[in-house]
């Protein structure tokens, strides 16, 4: 951990330490690109904050912004410049509303500044999409791409077509936790019972959203997905599905004629809710064409148009589609996969996989809005601690969001000004709460606002680390539901000494906070030892660690049991093979002292499919035991991992006789959230033994009502601590 000594902020760090008000110092979010600090300060209120706009300056969305003795005057290239300038000078102002003496020249470096939210997966009621709204603009974000319609949900009126709300708007509810697992879509008419889960914005809901919005400068772009996640449009209307297809299939028919009128029809009702909109947003992800291979009326399509494969059927559908929305005076624009079978002529790419579409439709003269998953997907988790709530994905703390570049390398320069900008999306499946909506969209949103709105030579991630401390207290002050996650400490490192002790190394996401820690498994308060640059381990520790900010806890406690327990180094054998995908690390994994996070894709588990764990560890000499302490992953919901059935401990002093220590059942636990379950299987007496076999029962083919019925279940295990 270093410490934060900047030159200039040394005043402010000894300020924030003393009881007096803060000094209103410049930390805004988004970095303005120029500011010159004058002496004094003024205060700041209605009466003296005069604005006008300036249509000569170059970037309409512009400003420039001087208080002085008089108070602040703010000129703008249009009226989204006088309001960007007006959410400078909020942040300008202290408590007490006053403003330091300053000139700010500002303008944004991308014209596409977006943020998305899935609506679908969870309904989000109109007042939270206006809350959220009122976030983004605090952030000069100027684009809400709102994903109207998935899978599981479709969330819009549309008056030509009424089934698609009465019908599949609202679903039956198995498992209150996931409303968004199964797909069992249920009748408008039930909507108010107590398992029944949905809902839709009307007509005028989306008018005044629009509205709202557009006070605030913000363009709503409208996700209509298609020919893929159409799962409730095709429940509501199958004749628009393939004949060959099992009902609400998910996929729409580019063989039927029919088809393409009625997306015409809700594109027709779509253009008029959103007249500010220059685009429709089309989707295009993730589409499985194994559907068209097998439908009649696909194939004679294909043949008809002389199509060679279902990548250019899906290109015919794009291309019409296209047609039609231009035709209706906008721009169509669709995720990366838009660009299978040749893209639509003047489709704007937003490239999700990563950067290669968005590089690739840039070079070819395409615009391109960069959104790449193992940046800005804010559904992906934020932190590596087991608090944090179940997330999808990766990791994508807020360092990783600073670090993004929505013009990479590999975009020949005179190329480079087809990309317009770039977005985060948060897709809702784990997502139930507008709270949690919050949670993830902050403090992630302000990296991502000065990503998109400041210049590269402007970018400085130590001065927007500090700033963001300021940023946090702005949010609390408004109420919004921030996460602490990077405070929250982590391993960053750890390896084993010559002499058998061991080091580890603690970092946060967020430097400049001091990170307390005890090593006899109790909470660590301002009096326990304070983090420096590692921690050495000589004896058996359970290591806990937290972050203090204003002199409270900041984020989660991160625990480290078992470390140098007797089973550390021991050798082990395997009775059963681990996969060759989840290695853990190899032989030694399950004695590392390393354990997982609760990600079905962290490598630091080790996985058996289809088999049950069973290793002999060798502790090297016989010594007097009273028990093992192991810790499994399940994933219900979107893996095949499951809690094994069934826990049998042997010991053994020569490695040949083995006389059982331990044997339990394991309850089944059909939670559907992410899960480590800690087993601690203490032995009834104490045992002298030098051999150790550990056996966890695999539960076999998983059972009807699991999302991946009929296929072998996994164990992922980390770690085996043994007393
Ligand atoms: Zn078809």
């Amino acid at each position: 951990m270093r410490n934060l000594i900047l030159p200039g902020l040394a005043a402010l760090l000894a300020a924030a330490c003393s009881s007096g008000p803060r000094p209103a110092e410049i930390a805004v979010i988004p970095q303005p690109a120029r500011i010159v600090e004058s002496e004094g300060f003024v205060k700041i209120g209605p009466d003296n904050v005069r604005t006008a706009v300036d249509t000569a300056m170059s970037n309409p969305e512009g400003y420039r912004l001087r208080v002085g003795d008089g108070g602040a005057e703010i000129v703008g290239g249009s009226d989204a410049g006088v309001f960007y300038g007006l959410q400078t000078l909020e942040q300008l102002r202290d408590s007490a509303g006053r403003a330091p003496q300053v000139t700010i020249e500002d303008a944004p470096r991308f014209r596409w500044r977006g943020m998305h939210l899935d609506v679908s997966r969870h309904f989000f009621p109109k007042e939270f999409v206006k809350r959220y709204l009122d976030i983004l603009a605090y952030h000069k974000i100027n684009t809400f791409h709102w994903h109207l319609t998935d899978g599981i949900g479709w969330r819009l009126q549309i008056d030509k077509y009424p089934l698609l709300t009465q019908k599949a708007a609202w679903r039956k509810v198995k498992d209150v936790k996931s409303p968004w697992i199964g797909l069992e879509l249920s009748d408008e008419s039930r909507r108010d019972s107590a398992d029944t889960y949905g809902g839709y914005y009307t007509k005028d809901d989306v008018r005044e959203i629009v509205a709202y919005a557009r006070e605030r400068h913000i363009t709503v772009i409208p996700e209509i997905e298609m020919p893929g996640h159409s799962e409730a449009a095709t429940f509501a209307y199958p004749e628009y599905a393939c004949p060959t297809a099992r009902p609400g299939s998910g996929i729409y028919c580019p063989g039927r004629e029919e088809t393409f009128g009625f997306l015409e029809g809700i594109i027709d009702e779509v253009v008029e809710l959103f007249p500010d909109s220059p685009y429709i947003h089309i989707g295009g992800d993730e589409v499985g064409k194994e559907q068209w291979s097998a439908c009649p009326l696909c194939q004679k399509r294909k043949r008809e148009q002389g199509l060679k494969d279902e990548h250019e059927l899906q290109s015919y559908f794009v291309h019409r589609m296209e047609e039609y929305i231009n035709s209706k005076g906008k721009a169509m624009i669709g995720f990366d996969e838009i660009l299978e079978g040749g893209l639509a002529p003047n489709a704007t790419v937003m490239s999700w996989t990563g950067f290669e579409g968005g590089i690739k439709a840039a070079n070819a003269g395409h615009d391109v809005v960069m959104v790449p998953l193992d940046y800005v997907y804010f559904d992906h988790y934020q932190g590596q601690n087991p608090c944090e709530p179940q997330a999808w994905g990766g990791f994508n703390g807020i360092r990783r969001v600073y670090s993004f570049d929505p013009v990479p390398p590999g975009i020949a320069s005179e190329n480079e000004h087809y990309v317009l900008g770039g977005q985060a999306n948060i897709w809702t499946e784990n997502i139930r709460t507008p709270e949690h909506v919050e949670y993830m969209l902050l403090p992630r949103l302000a990296a991502l606002s000065e990503v998109l709105w400041t210049d590269t030579t402007a970018r400085n991630w130590k001065r927007f680390e500090h700033k963001l401390d300021r940023q946090l207290d702005r949010y609390a002050a408004k109420g919004w539901n921030y996460a602490e996650s990077a405070f929250t400490p982590y391993i960053s490192d750890q390896h084993f000494g010559g002499d058998g002790s061991l080091t580890v190394q603690l970092a946060t996401e967020l430097d400049g906070y001091p990170v307390h820690y005890t090593l006899d498994g109790s909470v660590p308060t301002q009096e326990s030892a304070v983090y420096t640059d590692s921690v050495i381990i000589r004896e058996p520790a359970t290591l806990t660690a937290v972050t203090f900010r204003n002199g409270k806890p900041a984020g989660c406690v991160l625990t480290v049991p078992g470390l140098l327990n007797r089973a550390t180094r021991a050798k082990v054998s395997y009775a059963t093979p681990y996969n060759a995908a989840y290695t853990g690390g190899g032989d030694t994994a399950l004695v590392d002292n390393r354990y997982a996070f609760k990600r079905g894709d962290d490598k630091a588990w080790q996985g058996f499919e289809g088999t049950d764990m069973d290793v002999t560890l060798d502790l090297g000499s016989v010594q007097s035991l009273s028990g093992t302490g192991l810790r499994f992953l399940q994933h219900i919901a979107s893996t095949s991992v499951m809690l094994p059935t069934r826990l049998t401990v042997w010991t053994s002093t020569d490695g040949k006789d083995f006389t059982v220590a331990a044997d339990r059942a394991i309850e089944p636990n059909d939670d559907s959230e992410v899960l480590i379950e800690p087993f601690d299987v203490r032995f009834a007496d104490s045992v002298e033994a030098r051999y150790v076999r550990v056996k966890a029962a695999n539960a076999g083919v998983l059972p009807e009502g699991h999302p991946r019925a009929g296929a072998p279940a996994w164990i992922f295990t980390d770690e085996i601590v043994v007393y």
